[in-house]
């Protein structure tokens, strides 16, 4: 079940109050604007929740809407992996909208401020501009270009648009005010010449609007009545509403900034992600390691779990650091209602079962959950020849060691009790197989004569169990911050985040699994086969499935199962 506590955040308040006042008919409209220049991260699913939820909510629309107005940045292949996520997510969009087919009308937009003297052609070069910015503390300088005449602007303008100027040249910006408090407000870029291609318009046009002569722009073109963003476009606020004061548009937004969303042990920008991926830190934007929506869906997220905890965190106004626990134990809540059970063993231990007829395989019946009826059973094998888990058996155990020692008598799950009679060993005296005995009278598990055997362990058949790779996942920062005291996050990786197994053996059934299905190897926790052989070089075999492990089981297994 999906929680509801987003139930009155403050972004919900303002929505019910407009519509109780009729505001804009009491329609709504919000929009989840990503530039196309980046895989997105589970931050922006916080922004994506948000906007559709709220329309949702309340018989609106979200549009999904690319802002895709920095032509060198962005590919077609994040477009096109931006709108799988999102329907991946759980989330219809009804077809993409671009600000790219904007383009000429913005240009109109644009020519309107320049005909109303409140946009000029400055000619100043790019460092003379910061320069006469001034700062945080002193006032801007006018350009000397300020006071052009509108024909002239309007010539100018025209040849930009017509690529008679070279990049930098000039600039169309807003004229506002250069000492505003608000640097946003001195006299902002709105247009820059760049000849560049771009991923929908091509060579069309070398002048292209900046972010927020675009983004404001784009909103009211789609009658967005509540344009949702992240604290940082506050300052932003004043030139979105300047800019559509001054313009003839349908409709004027209103923007409301919420605070992003921070997770502990990890990073959510895109830039640094970027790095991560182009130094090689982790093997692409899908390592299951990274915070991506890709590399999240790959290592075994699934869309419920990462919805329900946006929903639990939250939207307000103040930044603050989330526990990577809390993101682990929304998907638990929803991989231990979902995930059929299997057993599969990471680091194999050979048992012979001595009195065990040879050349015999029985079938067990195996519940695929343990609470779940209704997900049915499947059948298991058992032979003489079985694999358990290393852990699973100490040759000098202390008491309270409930698997199995020389001597001692262990429950296999679904099968028999089995007692250990024998340990062989290999020249370095390393524990090499082990000889058992089963009570055939404890078929299921449960012995006739009444006695207690605490322990029950899992195992595999040798005789058809398949090989399998297991990449265990650790978090990628060592510290909960990985930029704590300004230190180049680099430095912080977890060298330990990825461990490779390679000889594992799992239950056959896997040889049906699917990407993205997760399963709970018993005791072990969950487990999903990997969608990818990127690294396929490192594989032991070209044959050999790898499975990622989606995220441990709560509590350490063996205090788990003490308790049983
Ligand atoms: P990044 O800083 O990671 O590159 P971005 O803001 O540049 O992210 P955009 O594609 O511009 O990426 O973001 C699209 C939307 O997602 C924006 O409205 C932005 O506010 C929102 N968003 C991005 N990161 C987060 C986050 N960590 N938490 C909440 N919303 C976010
Ligand atoms: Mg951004």
């Amino acid at each position: 079940m999906e929680s509801d506590v987003t139930k009155g955040h403050f972004i919900e308040s303002i929505i019910k109050e407009d519509i109780k006042n009729n505001k804009n008919s009491g329609k709504v409209v919000t929009r989840f604007p990503p530039e196309p220049n980046g895989y997105l991260h589970i931050g922006h699913a916080k922004s994506i929740c948000l906007n559709f939820n709220m329309a949702n909510k309340f018989n609106g629309k979200c549009n999904l809407r690319f802002d895709d107005s920095n032509p060198t940045k962005e590919k077609q292949t994040y477009i096109d992996s931006i709108k799988s996520t999102v329907n991946w997510l759980g989330f219809e969009f009804g077809t993409a909208l671009f600000a790219s087919d904007y383009f000429d009308r913005l240009h109109d937009f644009a020519v309107e401020l320049i005909k109303k003297d409140k946009a000029y052609v400055c000619s100043l070069t790019a460092d003379n501009i910061r320069e006469y910015r001034g700062t945080l503390t002193q006032p801007g300088k006018d350009s000397p270009y300020r006071e052009r005449s509108v024909a002239e602007n309007l010539s100018l303008f025209t040849q930009m648009k017509n690529g008679e100027f070279g990049e930098g040249e000039h600039t169309l910006r807003a004229k506002i005010d250069m000492k505003s408090p608000n640097i946003n407000l001195r006299d902002p870029i709105i247009y820059r010449v760049k000849k560049a291609s771009h991923p929908r318009t091509g060579l069309q046009w070398c002048i292209y609007p900046m972010y927020d002569f675009t983004h404001c722009l784009s909103d009211a073109l789609e009658g967005i009545t509540h344009s949702l963003c992240s604290l940082e476009f506050e300052d932003h606020r004043p030139l979105y509403d300047w800019t559509l004061d001054q313009l003839e548009t349908p409709c004027h937004p209103q923007q409301i900034e919420f605070a992003r969303m921070n997770i502990n042990y990890t990073i959510l920008s895109k830039r640094k992600l970027q790095r991560l991926v182009e130094e090689n830190h982790v093997q692409g934007w899908d390592d299951p390691r990274l915070p991506t929506l890709e590399g999240m869906k790959r290592r075994g997220y699934t869309p419920e779990s990462i919805r329900n905890f946006c929903n639990i965190i939250g939207v307000s106004k103040k930044e603050s650091r989330i526990d990577m626990g809390l993101l682990e134990s929304c998907l638990r809540d929803d991989l231990n209602e979902k995930a059929p059970r299997v057993m599969g063993v990471l680091r194999p231990l050979k048992i012979i079962i001595e009195n065990y007829p040879e050349g015999r395989t029985e079938e067990l019946a195996a519940k695929n959950h343990p609470q779940k009826k209704n997900m049915g059973t499947r059948n298991i094998t058992f032979s003489r020849k079985i694999y358990v888990e290393q852990d699973d058996f100490m040759e000098n155990p202390p008491r309270k060691f409930f698997r199995l020692g020389p001597g001692r008598e262990v429950r296999l799950r679904y099968a028999y009790l089995i007692t250990c009679k024998d340990v062989i060993k290999d020249e370095s005296g390393n524990v090499k197989e082990l000889i058992c005995t089963y009570d055939p009278a404890t078929r299921g598990g449960n012995a006739p004569d009444g006695r207690k055997v605490k322990g029950t362990i899992h195992w595999v058949n040798a005789n058809d169990c398949i090989d399998a790779e297991v990449r265990l996942y650790d978090r990628l920062f060592k510290d909960e911050n990985p930029e704590q005291d300004k230190q180049d996050f680099i430095e912080n990786l977890n060298p330990k985040s990825l461990e490779k197994i390679e000889s594992c053996k799992l239950e056959k059934s896997l040889s049906n699994a699917e990407p993205e299905n997760v399963y709970q190897f018993e005791r072990l926790g969950y487990f999903c086969l990997d969608s990818k052989d990127r690294d396929s070089k490192n594989q032991v075999s070209k044959d050999t499935p790898v499975f990622n492990r989606t995220v441990t089981m709560r509590d350490a297994w063996a205090k788990l199962y003490k308790k049983r």
